[in-house]
Parts: C-alpha cells; sequence; structure tokens
C-alpha cells in the first residue's frame, strides 16, 4: 500500500505521461502508477546503489521491467532530452530539489508537468520555479505520521500568474496552501511560530548586537507575517 503522500503525489500525474521519478528509492511511485494504469512508462532515476537497488528488485517483483526503465545516476542525468513529460522529485529538503533541477535544466525540454514534493524548505523551490518560468499550478499540504508535507505542481507558464501583491509571504506559505488554510497548513506555521519564538528568546538571552539585533527583528517579522496571515 501506498503512502497518502506518494498517493497524493501520483494524483497529479497526467494521464499517459512518461513519468521520471528521480529519487525513486524503492520505486514505488510509478509502479503504482503503472499498475494503477495511470501511465504505461516511466523511468525511475536513484543516485545511490542501495535504494538503486531497491527499485531494480521492486520493479522485478511486480514484473513491470517493460513499463519501469530503473536507471542510476545524478539527479536529471539519467534522462535524455525529450524523454520525459512529467517529473516528479519526492521525499527531499527542498534545497535539494531545486538544485537537482537547476542542474538538470538542460534536461527539461519536453517536460510538461513538474510534481515536487519537498519535506521542507518549500520556499526555495518556488523561488526557482519563479525564476525558471514555471507556473505553480497547485500545491497540497498533508499531515502523515506527524509529519507534514507539501506538493508543488508546475507547469511552464506565467510564473507570476499564482502570486498576489503579496508575493514574499506567498513563497513562504505557498499562495495555493495560504489560500485555503486547511488544518496541516495551520498546524505548520503555528508549529514554525513557535519555534522562532524560541529563537528570539535565546537571541534575548545572548544579549545585544548589530547582528543578533538584526536576525531577532527578522524572526520578529516572520512571525508577525505568520499571525497575520493565519488570521486573515
Ligand atoms: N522519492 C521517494 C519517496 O518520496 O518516498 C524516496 C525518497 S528518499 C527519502 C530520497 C531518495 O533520493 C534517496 O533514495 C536518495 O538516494 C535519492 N537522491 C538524493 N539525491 C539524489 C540525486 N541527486 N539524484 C537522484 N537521487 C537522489
Amino acid at each position: 500500500k501506498l503512502s497518502r503522500r506518494l498517493e497524493r503525489v501520483a494524483i497529479h500525474i497526467p494521464k499517459e505521461s512518461t513519468l521520471a521519478d528521480i529519487g525513486s528509492d524503492h520505486a514505488y511511485l510509478p509502479c503504482y502508477a503503472v499498475l494503477k494504469g495511470l501511465i504505461a512508462k516511466a523511468i525511475a532515476g536513484e543516485v545511490a546503489e542501495g535504494p538503486f537497488r531497491s527499485a531494480r528488485e521492486q520493479v522485478e517483483q511486480m514484473e513491470l521491467q517493460h513499463a519501469i526503465d530503473v536507471r542510476k545516476g545524478d539527479g536529471l542525468e539519467v534522462l535524455s532530452p525529450n524523454e520525459a513529460t512529467c517529473i516528479a522529485v519526492a521525499g527531499m529538503g527542498g534545497t535539494l530539489i531545486s538544485s537537482i533541477l537547476e542542474r538538470g535544466k538542460d534536461r527539461l525540454a519536453g517536460v510538461k508537468r513538474l510534481i515536487l514534493q519537498p519535506n521542507v524548505g518549500a520556499s526555495n523551490i518556488r523561488i526557482w520555479l519563479l525564476e525558471n518560468d514555471w507556473e505553480l499550478i497547485d500545491e497540497e499540504i498533508l499531515e502523515e505520521d506527524e509529519q507534514i508535507y507539501e506538493i508543488l505542481i508546475a507547469e511552464k507558464g506565467d510564473p507570476l500568474r499564482p502570486y498576489s501583491e503579496n508575493r514574499d509571504l506567498e513563497i513562504i506559505l505557498g499562495p495555493f496552501l495560504k489560500k485555503e488554510q486547511n488544518k496541516a497548513f495551520a498546524k505548520k506555521w503555528s508549529q514554525e511560530k513557535a519555534h522562532w519564538e524560541r529563537i528570539v528568546k535565546q537571541l534575548e538571552e545572548k544579549g545585544q548586537n548589530p547582528d543578533l539585533n538584526a536576525k531577532r527583528s527578522e524572526l520578529l517579522m516572520q512571525i508577525r507575517m505568520v499571525e497575520e496571515a493565519l488570521n486573515q
């Protein structure tokens, strides 16, 4: 059975895509998508030997070798240009996901949709999308086993479309997530706020100097921004 997190990632794979799942580990996502009949063809990419073997074994066990190609390599380098039409990168930090996209830019030709699932640091991805003409078209946030996950879906288009004049805040919170304000969203940001408040307190105990003060005002500003967003 697939985790709810990956099930929600799979929902966004367009029918008939050639899916590339980068950092596939057990290849659960491509196996599920093929078995469900969502897609006919996928590539599972893995950089590390152990997970690469797990992916290969899973695909063999499910007898899906005809549909899923397991490849070893760093990020998008496992793809030829115009091969994949949908790329999923899930279960990593937002910084790593952005760097995989940045380093693999030349392999994004022909890709219609990105499905990105950062565990932390989603704002790094929103910034990358903005800078690279990918339009965020939808977002999800969900909680599973006490962990909160975000899913960002993007297509080539107008990168500014999802944002209002309050872009700086929306880059942090997610423009769609901020509008929706579901339970997971409220929980995530009240936890973050509590965390920032603890840091502010620690900084105050350390005393005064320009660096500490600057850090403190930045955190206080973030706290105020989140408070405003949550009270809307
Ligand atoms: N995508 C699966 C999921 O969401 O359940 C697996 C997530 S697992 C925590 C992250 C995987 O990404 C690891 O197996 C790791 O080896 C792989 N990975 C990390 N950096 C990578 C890179 N640059 N290229 C390909 N795979 C990478």
